[in-house]
């Protein structure tokens, strides 16, 4: 696996340094005293043609005449020599390769080209792997390995810091020695030429040292690897992301409504949200969020507490609190009772707990005490403010040995000058992270609440919504193809509204008239009241030029409109062309909302779908939110809860509720559209009418990307998450004749899954997953039905037995990042075994993995389950056998 290559890298023994000078200023003589210096235990080889030494160590002409092959080779050369080198590294047997050389893609085209060369040179050596150019090094604390021209080492510690930036690296790391903070591991990406951040945080989700991940991107080039890395990881290890450079300009160029609204750095956001990472927007708060992770303190909720020895802070970090949506935990009757016993009379008696301004040391640690043991307090913020009586080391004392029984986080504000800094050190030394402002404390702490807020909604078990399609879906993809006109790439109302229809999203379809009498005979067939519109391929942005009238009763009013169209666009748009005017019924907008409905291209992270608040406030008021396909019923509800507008939905003073429910499926139906539809660039229903019982779209525009029609396009490669694998969805009969069906799993599925597993017996259990798994709990559940279908395919067997599903058995196929080994492991419930589905399973397991392009399949079990034992050997897999545990590796080339 090409991710295991960066061991070579990461823990080498021994390292190459080419282009290292005498001089110790330059860059390779820094780094090899930053070698040197940090204690590495291994073999370095300075490689130079000129020097016979440096700093007392040998020197070798070049990187073969080094005596062994070395597992690193840190590139500080200039930029035009590094293909060559690269390729002299392959051929020397080394595929571990640090470019820290700047003078490429960051310097222009020559540069770009430089780097082209560079790659040509990597994928002649199979396993190569390589970070930079243009980077700082990297620096493994745990592994003695300072291969950087930093200025110092960092404290070994369990956060791993990635930067696309090397001045920022810096100061980080600056910033970590004063705070006393450690890392597993520091790495400077520079340019990314090959290693990205998605190979980084598989790599690092492995890592045992590494607890949390902290990202600094300025732009992300494999959207898809990078979102299927850290869904992988992020609910285990907390990945804060800090993204620099946005560009509000690049959403200019678009041409719909939705493209207009959905920026880049939105785009981000919502894939940032999507794959449940923490996202910080300065870098203040990187360094806030860090102090809190890297102090291991992830709060399990928003309720915080603030004991302070002065009442203005404690009203500031309220404000913030509650700003951030937090809040202050309410102390139970017990706490408040103890609090009263120990406090002077004049104590706050609520939660900012104000010990007042004389307090000695003990009575705030008595406090601290109470409050921290209290079931209702997630965390504690203590806030110290320098007054006559106050002793802030002594304090510090007291909060440091507190904070050490407990798992809560405990974070402190001790606001002032000179008297602080003693206590300060004490809190830093004792794992407690220090704020200069009660603001930034609790910023960074609801980030971090934000965060675990935000995974928790993420893995909720939708509820199943049966999105039937009564089209055929190769018929509709030729029609709409035909549709594309040759010399507009923008798909006519009718056209836009067919395509939605046809997904299953109503909308009132617009008939073409030539002239007011077949207007007239249009409306009598749909029946008053009707709209009039222009239709002209021209024409985008139809009431601007006064091409819509709305609530027309009757024929004359319909002559009248048809005219009065034409004469709006002859005198404000004259070299338009003009093909008709269309005829739509008019739909009652009565207790109703106007939304905006949507999805674009991003360049990055493919087709994004966006909901707003829709009418001709659309862009004014800039109220929506963005998603990704595939969406679920919980996803599809989160984005619509996220709307300021969706008070107004669930109904408002007095006014009905609106029919989200409705709303939920178009926005999955719109989920499946876009899917299906990769030449689409940009789609916007605008609006989409919802009122208490139905949601309408009256007007569409679909915009094709014409570089992509009647191209062969790989199945959503436009989209950066993949969506459910229906195309393994089929039928299949057990031995006694039962009929069954398999599927992929789905979140939805939950419930059906563990009342599979509550069908197995404790050996079924042990013998797939060998150990006493507790399966009974949402979080087991969800790691097993809720799966990214880029790295993971579980094929369930459903049966239906008088309109009641359940599951019989599940394989499961899990690739390994690069897409090379799957592992595969099955479970039958106790009643379905010995009916040969295992077989069929593995089977079919065995037939996807294949199509799926991987190239081995592997699979564990034990001696004693001969079941499994003989499955496999019929198959002709081949058994290695393992004394010590008893295991049975079995494999197979695919
Ligand atoms: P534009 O090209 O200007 O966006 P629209 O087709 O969206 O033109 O029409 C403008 C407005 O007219 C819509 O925002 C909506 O409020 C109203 N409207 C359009 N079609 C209908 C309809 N069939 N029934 C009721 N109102 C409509
Ligand atoms: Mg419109």
């Amino acid at each position: 696996m090409s991710i295991k290559k960066l061991d070579k890298i990461f823990n080498p023994t021994r390292i190459a340094l080419i282009g290292v000078s005498k001089n110790p200023d330059s860059v390779g003589g820094k780094v090899l005293n930053n070698l040197v210096g940090s204690g590495f235990k291994g073999v370095v080889y300075p490689v130079n043609p000129t020097h016979e030494a440096v700093l007392g160590i040998q020197c070798y002409p070049d990187i073969k005449s080094v005596p062994r092959t070395p597992d690193l080779a840190v590139i500080c050369t200039s930029a035009k020599q590094v293909p060559d080198i690269v390729r002299q590294c392959g051929e020397a047997g080394v595929l571990g390769i640090i470019i820290m050389s700047a003078g490429f893609k960051e310097e222009g085209e020559a540069g770009k080209a430089l780097e082209e060369l560079v790659r040509i040179e990597m994928k002649k050596f199979d396993g190569m792997r390589i970070i930079g150019p243009n980077c700082l090094g990297i620096i493994v604390p745990h592994n003695n390995l300072n291969v950087s021209f930093a200025a110092s080492h960092p404290k070994k510690g369990n956060i791993a810091f990635i930067s696309q930036s090397g001045a920022l690296c810096t100061a980080v790391l600056d910033w970590a020695i004063e705070k006393k903070i450690g890392f597993s591991y520091f790495i400077s990406v520079g340019n990314i030429l090959d290693v990205n951040f998605g190979d980084l945080i598989d790599y690092l989700g492995e890592d045992e040292k590494t607890e949390s991940i902290l990202l600094y991107i300025e732009s992300i080039s494999d959207a898809r690897r990078f979102i299927t890395a850290a869904r992988a990881f992020a609910t285990t290890k907390p990945i804060i992301a800090y993204k620099a450079g946005r560009y509000p300009e690049s959403a200019k160029v678009a041409t719909s409504h939705t493209g207009a609204m959905a920026s880049e750095d939105d785009v981000y956001d919502a894939a940032f949200k999507r794959t449940g990472l923490a996202r910080v927007f300065d870098i203040r708060e990187i360094f806030d969020c860090t102090e809190l992770i890297g102090k291991h303190k992830i709060p399990a909720g928003s309720k915080l507490a603030i004991v302070t020895n002065a009442g203005g802070p404690a009203v500031m970090a309220t404000d913030a609190l509650i700003e951030a949506h937090g809040m202050l935990a309410d102390l139970s009757e017990d706490t408040m009772s103890k609090l009263n016993d120990i406090l002077p009379k004049a104590w706050s008696h609520a939660n900012p707990v104000d010990v007042l301004g004389d307090s000695p040391p003990k009575r705030i640690a008595e406090a601290v005490k109470y409050v921290l043991n209290d079931e209702k307090v997630d965390a504690l913020l203590v806030i110290l403010t320098p007054q006559s009586m106050t002793n802030p080391t002594a304090i510090a004392q007291e909060i440091a040995k507190l904070a050490k029984e407990t798992t809560k986080p405990v974070i402190a504000n001790w606001m002032g000058g000179k008297t602080m800094t003693d206590g300060i050190q004490i809190l830093n030394e004792n794992n407690i992270p220090t704020y200069p402002t009660p603001e930034d404390g609790v910023r960074a702490f609801m980030t971090l609440v934000a965060y675990s807020r935000n995974l928790k909604n993420l893995y909720e078990t939708p509820k199943n919504i049966s999105v039937q399609f009564s089209i055929d879906r190769k018929k509709t993809r030729k029609d709409f193809l035909s549709s594309i006109s040759k010399n507009s790439n923008i798909l006519s109302e009718e056209h836009s509204k067919k395509l939605l229809h046809a997904y299953g999203i109503s909308a009132t379809i617009p008939e073409i008239a030539v002239s007011s009498q077949k207007a007239i005979k249009i409306a009598r067939e749909k029946g008053y009241p009707v709209v009039l519109k222009i239709h002209s391929p021209d024409i985008t942005h139809k009431s601007d030029i006064g091409g819509v009238m709305l609530n027309i009763d009757d024929d004359t009013m319909v002559k009248y409109a048809f005219d009065k169209i034409m004469d709006n666009v002859k005198s404000k748009f004259p070299e338009a062309k003009v093909d008709g005017i269309t005829v739509q019924e008019m739909i009652n907008a009565k207790d109703s909302v106007e939304l905006i409905l949507g999805t674009k291209k991003d360049p990055v992270f493919g087709t994004v779908i966006m909901i707003g608040m829709g009418g001709t406030g659309a862009e004014l008021f800039s109220d929506k939110t963005l998603g990704f396909p595939p969406l679920n019923e919980k996803l599809a509800l989160q984005m619509i809860k996220s709307l300021k507008i969706y008070p107004l939905l669930k109904g408002y003073r007095g006014k009905p509720p609106l029919c989200i429910d409705k709303l939920i499926e178009i926005l999955i139906r719109l989920s499946y559209l876009a899917a299906d539809f990769p030449e689409i660039s940009e789609l916007d229903i605008n609006p989409l009418l919802v009122t208490k019982d139905k949601c309408i779209a009256l007007d569409a525009r679909i915009i094709v990307d014409s570089n992509l029609v009647g191209k062969v396009i790989k199945p959503y490669s436009h989209l950066a998450l993949l969506p459910y694998p229906e195309e393994y969805v089929k039928d299949a009969t057990l031995k006694d004749g039962l009929k069954i069906l398999l599927r992929p799993i789905k979140p939805e599925d939950e419930f059906m899954w563990r009342d599979m597993l509550s069908g197995c017996s404790k050996e079924t259990i042990y013998s797939r997953f060998r150990y006493y798994f507790r399966w009974d709990s949402h979080e087991a559940a969800s790691r097993y039905c809720f799966i990214d279908y880029d790295r993971e395919v579980a094929i369930v067997a459903e049966r239906e037995i008088n309109g009641e599903k359940k599951l019989l058995g599940v394989g499961r196929l899990v690739a390994d990042p690069d897409h090379e080994t799957v592992e595969y492991a099955v479970l039958v419930n106790d009643i379905s075994q010995d009916k040969g589905l295992g077989s069929l399973l593995t089977d079919y397991c065995y037939e996807i993995a294949k199509r799926w392009g991987l190239k081995r399949m592997v699979a564990q079990t034990t001696t004693d389950n001969h079941r499994m034992t003989a499955v496999f050997k019929k198959r002709k897999f081949k058994f290695e056998f393992d004394q010590a545990s008893l295991l049975v590796e079995v494999s197979k080339k695919l």
